[in-house]
């Protein structure tokens, strides 16, 4: 009868052993899973690449530009080479871009190019 019941007393302490084992594993694997995060955090700075893009060359064809075909685009005041289709502000110096035509664009353009 005593033998019974030490082998049901270490059966039971197993069970317990292997459960602490196994809590002590999936608690470091979730260690090495939250280091991850870190190889993330390296996509930064990638707004001035589309805020550049608005800096137009001297021969770009203006109406091109209007993507949405409204016939109005966004130049910056100081800088006419700086257009685009939507509202925003220029990458040059920062200035909030003013509603023109597409004519009204070209022509400035041409003056800001001359
Ligand atoms: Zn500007």
């Amino acid at each position: 009868m005593k033998t019974k019941a030490v082998l049901k007393c270490s059966l039971k302490f197993s069970i317990v052993l292997l459960i602490v084992v196994f809590i002590s594993l999936t608690g470091c694997s979730k260690e090495s899973g939250a280091k991850s995060p870190e190889n993330q955090s390296q996509q930064t700075g990638k707004k001035d690449t589309t805020n550049t893009s608005i800096i137009r060359d001297n021969d770009v064809n203006v109406s091109s530009l209007d993507l949405d075909k409204d016939g109005n685009l966004y130049q910056c005041e100081m800088d006419y080479d700086v257009i685009s289709d939507k509202p925003g502000t220029c990458p040059k110096c920062g200035m909030e871009l003013k509603k023109v035509s597409i004519a009204d664009a070209k022509k400035n353009l041409d003056a800001y190019n001359n």
